[in-house]
């Protein structure tokens, strides 16, 4: 059995009573424990003189008791126990208060590490209840730099060091290293045993920012690879397409309504000239609510139908692909006839289906919007060259590789609408190119954004009112449905039922809520969109990229419960049209932090600077979404600060996946090993 998976009880001094103790910490084996990482660190490397010491700072003095502890009682009954202490330069006065054990602590000759804050008590320097530690061989609570762990009652900072400091004695630096040496030097990435032990009680700091870097590389590095894993693997050893119509692309950008902006043509420019190589295509183009990214598929797919194949783009539901297919419709209206598109839904009829699958198969359609009905084995493309997803789900997404088998070695596009920050999709989407639009085209009216509390709320209806009565329509978002939740939350239900009844009963209201079938939301939004319906009451399924322009108003309730990157995205539904837009942000809350949370979201519309903001403020589980998918969480790495890690991790993912080095045989045990986590967190994944 491998020693890391051994109970902890194994080691000197941890019986049963402590065992139970460190599973409080969720610390069941040894591997458990040398991977519960420090907190902080004191550095007692440092030893000072007697003589050196100025009152209310830090220090660490070695000394030797020089008398008995004296006892003696306050005015107020405090017992005050006091040891003089000197180290040859000069004498100190220890103090502890209120503890009948302290004079038994120490004895006339004792030699101790005392460090602790100096105060001046008497004109005398003292200190004040230090922490203190005999002198011996294995010093591991003085006398070097020392970690400080997160303890559970019952369980001292020392008990725990010796804990971790046995667990490290007993592997014996017998952990198998999955790295090469080739790759450790590669990267600059420390062995693993001296980073474990670095970490816990480093010799020096740069030993320990040399195991804080290798362990920070290794959370980034695994986590990527299992997301890989997940998504299935693209590589660019596969001859790719060379796609040839860059020129008839160019030609037809100018006959666009609009001048692309500089971030579009940027972007373009990338995904033109992927497309250019033979080599495969994998690239994410990432950009705000509204940048634009439509037309940058539609000529990626222009590209594409050019050069003679054929190219798909799937979207996560059938609102959005009919919307895609509207827009890439009136697009082909701009002299470009000759191009035969379609679209293939789920609700479709099957003689519809047939004949579309039909022409799919035979060529004669050239480019396929659709949702998941595009997955199904029915569909058999001609020469499918392009794939291009609409990436609204994090991951889990194994969509990207069933599409991708339906054609050889075709190209990859992914779109997100959601605009994190750079680190993060280093982490996300490790495997992939990215490309940013961090522009949005001229001219776009700001969205309005206020903040009010419900006190207000009967002004704000009537604001509402007045704009729907105007011809507009409006959102509003609850964030649960149920009314069951024990918070005071307004459930989307029974808050569309208390609108229709009152304020709102001369108007038509929708309710849209996560487990309603998709039909159903999908009927819901289509009135919405052809104005039959004014006003949505929805919990968050709205997130999704619908563009109705006739929607001006986004009122949302509880704002407090949700994300400054999930408001930024339900903000994102509305200022669409040519009519201004607002949006209305309601919350009782009194946390400062919230209330905080809420103006940054009046003050700003960028949707890169909200995530920033968001991942300062919320963990990176929570933001990755790795715990709904059974994934490690970070502990050491922390994504607004560890960028340049995040970015040597990538370059060791493009460096092992997309070379397919991996498959080398100096890479046999990190991908046995990965390998196996992997199937460890599948098979977690299935059992939930
Ligand atoms: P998203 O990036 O959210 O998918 P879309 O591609 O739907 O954004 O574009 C939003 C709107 O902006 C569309 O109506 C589109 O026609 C328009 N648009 C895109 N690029 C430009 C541009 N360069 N100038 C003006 N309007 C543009
Ligand atoms: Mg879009």
């Amino acid at each position: 059995m491998n020693k890391l998976d051994e109970n902890v009880q194994v080691l000197k001094g941890i019986g049963s009573f402590k065992a139970k103790l460190l599973l409080k910490l969720g610390i069941r084996t040894i591997g458990d424990l040398v991977y519960y990482f420090p907190k902080r660190y004191k550095d007692k490397s440092i030893i000072t003189n007697i003589r050196d010491l100025m009152p209310d700072e830090f220090y660490n003095i070695k000394g030797t008791i020089q008398a008995k502890a004296t006892e003696s009682r306050s005015k107020k009954g405090l017992l005050i126990t006091k040891y003089v202490v000197s180290d040859g330069t000069g004498s100190l006065v220890i103090i502890f208060y209120n503890n009948k054990y302290a004079k038994a602590l120490f004895k006339p000759g004792d030699t101790i590490i005392f460090s602790g804050k100096t105060s001046l008590i008497n004109n005398y320097i003292s200190m004040e209840c230090p922490e203190y530690e005999k002198i011996s061989s294995n010093n591991i609570n003085a006398f070097r730099i020392v970690p400080e762990y997160g303890l559970t009652e019952g369980l001292s900072q020392k008990e725990m060091r010796k804990a971790v400091y046995y667990a490290l004695e007993y592997i014996d630096n017998t952990i198998e290293e999955v790295f090469p040496s080739d790759f450790r030097t590669k990267f600059k990435i420390a062995e693993i045993n001296f980073s474990l032990r670095n970490i816990h009680f480093p010799d020096t700091q740069k030993n320990l920012q040399l195991a804080l870097r290798r362990l920070k590389f290794q959370e980034v590095f695994f986590l990527q690879s299992y997301i890989i894993r997940l998504r299935g693997i693209s590589t660019d050893q596969d001859t790719g397409i060379e796609f040839r119509a860059t020129e008839e692309v160019k030609a037809f950008v100018s006959k666009l309504p609009y001048k692309l902006t500089g971030a579009q043509q940027r972007v373009l420019e990338e995904v033109l000239t992927d497309m250019s190589k033979p080599k495969v295509m994998n690239r994410l183009i990432q950009g705000d609510v509204g940048s634009g990214k439509t037309v940058i598929a539609f000529l990626a797919l222009l590209n594409c139908v050019k050069s003679g194949y054929q190219g798909v783009m799937m979207a996560p539901t059938e609102i959005l692909a009919a919307q895609h297919f509207e827009t890439i419709k009136g697009y082909i209206e701009l002299g470009l006839e000759d191009i035969n598109v379609a679209l293939l839904t789920g609700s479709m009829k099957t003689s519809q289906k047939k004949e579309v699958l039909e022409n799919i198969n035979n060529g004669k359609i050239n480019i396929v919007i659709g949702t998941h009905a595009l997955l199904s084995d029915g569909v058999e493309f001609n020469n499918l060259g392009l794939v291009i997803t609409d990436e609204q789900h994090r991951f889990g997404v194994r969509q990207r590789a069933v599409l991708k088998s339906k054609g050889v070695n075709p190209d990859v596009l992914v779109m997100s609408a959601t605009p994190i920050p750079r680190t993060l999709s280093l982490v996300l989407y490790g495997d992939l190119d990215i490309s940013v639009i961090d522009e949005l085209p001229p001219n776009r009216k700001k969205v309005e954004t206020y903040f009010i509390g419900s006190d207000k709320r009967e002004r704000l209806y009537n604001f509402v009112k007045k704009h729907i009565d105007e011809g507009r329509q409006a959102y509003i978002v609850c964030p649960l449905v149920e009314e069951s939740d024990k918070l005071e939350i307004n459930s989307a239900k029974e808050y569309c039922d208390n609108i229709k009844k009152s304020y709102f009963k001369d108007y038509n209201i929708g309710l849209i809520y996560g487990k309603m079938k998709n039909e159903d939301k999908d009927k819901i939004m289509e009135s919405f969109k052809n104005g039959e319906i004014h006003i949505i009451v929805s919990t968050t399924v709205i997130e999704v990229g619908i563009n109705v322009p006739n929607a001006t108003i986004m009122l949302i309730e509880n704002a407090e419960r949700f994300g400054l990157a999930q408001l930024h995205q339900l903000r994102g539904r509305v200022g669409r049209g040519s009519h201004q837009s607002y949006c209305v942000l309601i919350s009782d809350s009194d946390s400062q932090s919230v209330r905080d949370r809420l103006k940054f979201m009046t003050k700003t519309n960028d949707g890169f600077l909200i995530a920033k903001k968001d991942l300062e403020t919320r963990g990176s589980g929570e933001i990755l979404g790795t715990k709904q998918h059974g994934l490690p969480e970070f502990k050491l790495v922390d994504l607004s600060k560890d960028h340049e890690i995040i970015k040597t991790s990538k370059e060791a993912i493009v460096y092992l996946y997309r070379q397919n080095k991996i498959k080398e045989c100096d890479y046999h045990k990190l991908e046995k090993y990965l390998d196996d986590e992997y199937a460890k967190i599948t098979e977690e994944i299935a059992l939930n």
